[in-house]
């Protein structure tokens, strides 16, 4: 077996990040522009072009601002601006509609960002790989480590061998099926949906159709709810399978079962094209601890939820620039490592469960029900709420997240 402990004198060992998502590539560039060595590990041979998070919320934006503003200017550049989202009832065609520029003077950002999170992760790879700090090793993937007094060891393997190496610390930035996770031992609390969510990507231009409509719309019906995006690239509409089991996987990717969807939608002569579809398992679950001793959990690999008001991605991102501040701390020598992991579990983890995992299931439930008062009800509360610049914005200062960024990381 090959050692790259060489690579580096014991008090110069680089964090050890594992996964390069968009919470391992956040928190590598946050600690390269520390000059602080990072080396990341990630197990494919490119970023993963998947199409999962597609909205970045303003304190994220201005998270990443702060670690490098020519990040954000790029991604605003490439990205839609979406300067308000609205709440549909389908049966009565009623709108609310959220005007996030009432959020201006609390945010650099007062939108939200439409972009494609890989859209993200490869700018952040583009930076680490021009930065002395930062390495990046694709097709390596984590196997196992081991923690010592002073550093972790950890196994490494490629196609053609394994590989031992040191770091500092090890951060599981490796996404909900984490092996660092399962390694640490540390139970994933919480459960598994019964129904699967159905993602399609199509070119019909939905804007003809809906009156005023916006880049982000949540629109409720009483047969069946779904979530309408724009991202930079498509239309992108999100729907549950049904509850009852009926159907397996390959029947709800089926072309009938798409094109009934989106019929059910908006009726056309013809079919709909069809970009890609793919099918998601959703869960609500959090670790039971965000770090083990000198192993620290970040993003999906500690937190997972369902994507109703985009907050996975973006509390990851939110964890690792909290956890990098910790880190710049510790290795410069004015904090001590146990004292700053026992804040950031406490801190990051408390959020978790109760910001994140309530608003994400409170969102689903009230986009499911099909009792029509309180369909009603919900769609006279959004509008009224929608109405009044009051009310607006202290509903968007939570559901942007600006209020838990406060909250636990002060004002960016
Ligand atoms: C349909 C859908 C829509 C979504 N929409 C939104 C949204 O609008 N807003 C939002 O905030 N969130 C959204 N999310 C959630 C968001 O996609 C995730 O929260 C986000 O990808 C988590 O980032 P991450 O970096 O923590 O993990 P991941 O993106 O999963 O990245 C983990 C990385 O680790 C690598 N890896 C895994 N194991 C190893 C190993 N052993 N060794 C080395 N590398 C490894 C993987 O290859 C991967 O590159 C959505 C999710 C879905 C499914």
């Amino acid at each position: 077996m090959e050692s790259l402990d060489k690579m580096a004198p014991v008090d110069e060992r680089p964090v050890v990040v594992a996964g390069l998502g968009p919470s391992g590539a956040v928190l590598a560039l946050a600690l390269a522009r520390a000059d602080i060595p990072v080396l990341v590990l990630e197990k494919d041979s490119t970023v993963a072009a998947d199409l999962r998070a597609s909205t970045f919320h303003p304190p994220t934006l201005d998270i990443l601002a702060a670690i490098d503003t020519s990040l954000t200017s790029t991604m605003v550049q490439m990205g839609l601006k979406a300067d308000r989202y609205q709440y549909r009832d389908r049966v009565s065609d009623e709108t609310a509609t959220f005007d996030l520029s009432l959020l201006a003077g609390e945010t650099q950002f007062p939108f939200r960002l439409q972009l494609e999170q890989y859209e993200l992760t490869r700018l952040i790879q583009k930076l680490l790989e021009k930065s002395d700090c930062a390495q990046i090793l694709f097709g390596h993937e984590l196997v196992g480590f081991k923690e010592c007094e002073d550093h972790v060891q950890i196994l490494v393997r490629t196609d053609e061998r394994d590989i031992e190496l040191a770091g500092s610390f090890l951060i599981g930035c490796d996404g909900a099926r984490s092996k660092v996770r399962k390694e640490t031992g540390l139970v994933f609390e919480g459960f598994t949906y019964k129904e699967k969510f159905l993602v399609i990507g199509t070119d019909f231009p939905f804007e003809q159709i809906f009156a005023d409509f916006s880049y982000v719309n949540y629109v409720s019906d009483p047969e069946e709810w779904c979530v309408i995006l724009r991202t930079e690239k498509t239309w992108r509409v999100l729907f549950p399978t049904p509850k009852n089991g009926v159907g397996d996987d390959a029947f709800f990717l089926s072309e009938q079962f798409v094109q009934e969807r989106l019929q059910h939608l908006h009726k056309i002569e013809g079919d709909y094209s069809i970009r890609y579809k793919s099918l998601y398992t959703v869960n609500q679950r959090v670790a039971q601890r965000f770090y083990d001793g000198r192993i620290v959990l970040v993003g999906d690999a500690c937190h997972i939820n369902n994507p109703l008001g985009g907050m996975g991605m973006n509390g990851g991102i939110h964890d690792a620039y909290d956890l990098a501040s910790r880190l710049i701390r510790v290795i410069r020598g004015e904090a001590n490592y146990v004292t700053e992991f026992e804040k950031y579990d406490l801190v990051r983890r408390s959020l978790a469960s109760r910001f994140v995992q309530e608003h994400t299931i409170a969102n689903k439930a009230v986009m499911e029900s099909t009792d029509p008062d309180i369909q009603k009800s919900r769609q006279a509360h959004l509008m009224k709420t929608a109405a009044d610049p009051i009310l607006a914005k202290e509903f968007m200062m939570e559901r942007s997240m600006i209020n838990s960024v406060r909250e636990t990381m002060g004002k960016i």
